[in-house]
Parts: structure tokens; C-alpha cells; sequence
């Protein structure tokens, strides 16, 4: 763990392992913190905050410049380790890594950027000023589908803004954290400033991070019902709380768009890190006059795919996360199969040759999808598209938006006013025209309703981490 800018172990010296989802292969091990680690790492924040807060802007910003250089100079081999031990292929390692250094330098920029503002009075002799300051020590929980690029994402607003910070990533990936604190620590953070406690049961972290008075923000992203949890306990503590949720994104293809076109983006962004993403579509929702060249090209594209270690050339689709990952999706598929729906490609585990000792299932396509199925609602988070046939294009916005859920739509059509009464209708945060990657470190990211509260990335995302102070000045 990093405490007070010194590696240490926990404080019982016990430790956790970790696994390759491909091999099964135990690659590592991690300190086993608790409650008392937390504690020492909010100590270490606590005491930071004050010396870190009055650094100038631009010496934050320098060192998460240099961040950005240590992270872009190191990108193969935290690609390689990323992989290893999380599973996503080489060439989507290789992106997120891109992608985690993008929030680096996106807020080694925007910590310039952060200023206030004289405001009128209604006195001659009154002047009023208002500032914006850190919030204090954060605390951040991050998930493992993207191990590195969802601590950035926190880590970079965090400290441009002048926050101090204590970290759990999750238990599958905490090599993945570690080396983003290698990075941190030989870019030369001050000791406290950043600090990650790593344990394999994640409840006694929790508790201590929402329920101690000196954390003042807690950023969670992970599933929903851990996040409106969490978020309840710091709301019992007045915590500022941004959490950035599950999603059941709907991908709309209308009667005027390309259904091939539609279909390879479909095939290429529903089976990025074997669909393990909060933005991954999940009701692929194609007008009957298109669905059959859609079914075509998409089963066509899914079949190809290559399943299996991601270090391996031309895999597309790595393991998943575990075991228990793989019995859901199996039971989401068998509930759709019962009741009527088409497995033209796919449908079950993996557990021949290669794959025999990973968590792997096969990418599958399913049609036919009809609302009473379970992952006509459910996020699914595997390599499954599922297809739903619709005639009313009137409709199609209102289906879009029956899900408790708000994170990302996607919409194909080549009519701009299409186009823009979609992005209009639709409840969603992230919203792809055409476009199958609505996402960079230089836009906000975050859901509506169950997809969560607050937005990451883009100018605003560094809001989440400061407070308005505001002066009222008699002269
Ligand atoms: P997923 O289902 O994607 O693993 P989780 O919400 O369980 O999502 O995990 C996301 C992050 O939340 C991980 O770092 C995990 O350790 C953490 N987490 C899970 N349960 C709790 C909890 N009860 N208290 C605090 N953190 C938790």
C-alpha cells in the first residue's frame, strides 16, 4: 500500500492474491488493509491537505505533467500488466493507458484554469470576491474493468484542484493501482497526497472512508447498488459524493441508417472488454425494414471473433472478470433462449483448450429480444448483444428511455433531424451520433437517474473536487 509516500504493508502483514482471469495463474499479491489502514492513509491525507492546497497552481499542474510523461514513457509495460491482470487484448490495454494519460494532461491544464470572480454590490463601499478551493481529502473507490484510467480520471481533477486523496481500487486489479502510484510517486508527489489501501474485502475500507469526518468527498464509480449504498452512508456525513454507475445503454439503428454500417460499430464497440463497460450497448433496438441486414453483418463480424489470452495476436475478446461474472450472463442467455429468443452465434461458456482454466464466454448475438427477458432490463456486462426488433419509430425514443438507468445511448440515422430529436429525447449522459466512442478525458462523462450523480472529464470535471468561498469586503 502507499502511505504518507511510503510503500507499507498492512497493518495485520497479511496479503491477498491475484489472478490472471485468462490462465487462472496467481500473479501477484497485495497487502490485506483494513479498517486501521484506512484510517492511517486519512491521517496521512489530513495532514497533507493544508501544505498541497497552498501550492500554486502551477507547480500542481508541473507534476501532473510529468505524471502525464511517466505514464505515456511506461505505457507498454502498464499495457502488458493490464492485460495480465484484468484480460482485455493488448491493443485496448494499449488505449485505455492513452486514455488514463489523457486525464493527466487534460487537468494538468485545467488546474491553471480554476479562478473567481468580483461580483457586484449593492453598496458603494462593498466590494465581494468569490473563490473556488479544494475540498479537502477525497476518497476514492474505483472499479477493475478499467484499472487505470478510472483512478486518473480521479486522481487528476483531484490534485490539480489541490485536494489530497486516499484510494481503494478493487481487489481484482490492485497491480494495476500500484503501478499508477509508482507513477505518481516518481513524479515526485509529496508524501500524504496521494495514498491507496488495497484489501480484499472492500466493506471495512467503505466504512471508514464515508464515516470519517475529515474526508470531505467521497468519488465512487462501480455498481449501483454499492454506489446509492455508499452514497447514503456519506450522505449521513455530509460528504460531497460523485458516483458514476451501472448503465443499460440502448443503441438505436432508425430506417434511413446504413444497417451495415450500423452493425460493424454495433459488433466492434458491444465487444470491447467482452462488453464489460458501463457505456457498452445493451438493447440494440433496429427497425424491422433493417434488422435483417443488421443480423447478417453483425453475426458475420461476431462470429469472427477471436476468444482468449489478450496477450495472444488477433484476440478481440478477453476472459471476464470471474467466475461469477460468466454463471450470470450464462442464466441472462438461458432466460432469453426459454422465451423465444434466436442464438444465431454464440450462447455459452468457454471451457475448451486455452480456454479450460479462464472465465470465458463465447460472444454471442441474440435476436429477437422481447421485454419480458431479463437482459431486456439487467446490465449485462459480457460479450452478448442482444437485438430487438421495433416497427414505430415514434416509439423508439420512449423504449430508449424505459430503464431506470442514464448513462450512454447511441443512435444511427443520416437524418440530421433525426439526429438531433434523438440527442434531445433521449435521458441519457453520454450520447454517440454515428460515433461509437462519445468519450475523452476533454468531455464530461456521468449518468443520469441510476447511472449515477456528477461528471468526470471535460472542464467541469474538476468542479466535483472545489467549493466556493465567497468575500464580502468593506472598503
Ligand atoms: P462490480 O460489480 O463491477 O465489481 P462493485 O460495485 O462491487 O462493482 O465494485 C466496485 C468497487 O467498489 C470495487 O473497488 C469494490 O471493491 C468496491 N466495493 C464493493 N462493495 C463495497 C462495499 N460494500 N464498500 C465499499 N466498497 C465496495
Amino acid at each position: 500500500m502507499f502511505i504518507d509516500g511510503e510503500w507499507v504493508e498492512a497493518h495485520r502483514g497479511t496479503h491477498f492474491e491475484v489472478t490472471n482471469p485468462a490462465t487462472g495463474d496467481v500473479i501477484g499479491h497485495m497487502p490485506d488493509g483494513a479498517a486501521s489502514d484506512a484510517i492511517a492513509a486519512i491521517d496521512a491525507a489530513d495532514a497533507a491537505f493544508t501544505d498541497w492546497s497552498n501550492t500554486t497552481a502551477y507547480e500542481r499542474s508541473r507534476l501532473l505533467y510529468r505524471a502525464w510523461e511517466l505514464m505515456t514513457e511506461r505505457s507498454e509495460q502498464l499495457a502488458e500488466l493490464m492485460t495480465i491482470e484484468q484480460g482485455k487484448p493488448i491493443k485496448a490495454s494499449r488505449a485505455e493507458v492513452k486514455y488514463a494519460a489523457d486525464f493527466l494532461i487534460w487537468f494538468a491544464e485545467e488546474a491553471k484554469r480554476v479562478h473567481g470572480e468580483w461580483l457586484p454590490s449593492q453598496r458603494p463601499n462593498q466590494r465581494f470576491l468569490s473563490v473556488k478551493v479544494p475540498v479537502g481529502v477525497v476518497a476514492a473507490i474505483t472499479p477493475w474493468n478499467y484499472p487505470i484510467s478510472m483512478l486518473t480520471r480521479k486522481m487528476g481533477p483531484a490534485l490539480a484542484a489541490g485536494c489530497t486523496m486516499v484510494l481503494k481500487p478493487a481487489e481484482a486489479t490492485p497491480l494495476c493501482a500500484r503501478a499508477v502510484f509508482e507513477v505518481l510517486a516518481d513524479a515526485g508527489v509529496p508524501a500524504g497526497v496521494v495514498n491507496m489501501v488495497t484489501a480484499s474485502d472492500p466493506r471495512p475500507i467503505g466504512e471508514v472512508f464515508t464515516s470519517d469526518a475529515r474526508v470531505k468527498k467521497l468519488t465512487f464509480t462501480g455498481s449501483t447498488a454499492v454506489g446509492k449504498m455508499l452514497a447514503a452512508r456519506a450522505a449521513g456525513n455530509l460528504q460531497r459524493v460523485s458516483v458514476e454507475l451501472g448503465g443499460h445503454a440502448p443503441f438505436i439503428v432508425f430506417p434511413d441508417a446504413d444497417p451495415v454500417h450500423a452493425a460493424k460499430g454495433a459488433a466492434a464497440l458491444k465487444f470491447l472488454n467482452a462488453g464489460q463497460a458501463c457505456i457498452s450497448p445493451n438493447r440494440l433496438y433496429v427497425h424491422e425494414s433493417k434488422v435483417g441486414a443488421f443480423n447478417e453483418t453483425i453475426c458475420q463480424r461476431v462470429g469472427r471473433l477471436q476468444t482468449g489470452n489478450g496477450l495472444d495476436d488477433g484476440v478481440g475478446v478477453g476472459p471476464l472478470v470471474n467466475d461469477a461474472a460468466v454463471t450470470k450472463i450464462e442464466a441472462q442467455v438461458e432466460d432469453a433462449r426459454e422465451r423465444g429468443a434466436g442464438v444465431p452465434v454464440g450462447g455459452g461458456r468457454l471451457t475448451d483448450g486455452a480456454h479450460a482454466a479462464g472465465h470465458f464466454f463465447a460472444p454471442t448475438v441474440l435476436t429477437d429480444i422481447t421485454p419480458d427477458m431479463r437482459i431486456y432490463r439487467e446490465e449485462t456486462f459480457g460479450p452478448v448483444a442482444p437485438v430487438i426488433s421495433y416497427d414505430d419509430v415514434d416509439q423508439v425514443i420512449d423504449l430508449a428511455n424505459d430503464t431506470d438507468y442514464g448513462l450512454a445511448a447511441y443512435v444511427y440515422t443520416n437524418q440530421m433531424s433525426t439526429a438531433l430529436r434523438a440527442f434531445e429525447g433521449l435521458r441519457f449522459g453520454i450520447i454517440g451520433i454515428n460515433d461509437v466512442n462519445p468519450t475523452s478525458a476533454s468531455v464530461p462523462f456521468g449518468g443520469m437517474g441510476d447511472s449515477g450523480i456528477g461528471r468526470e472529464g471535460g472542464h467541469e470535471g474538476i468542479n466535483e473536487y472545489l467549493e466556493t468561498k465567497t468575500g464580502g469586503f468593506a472598503i
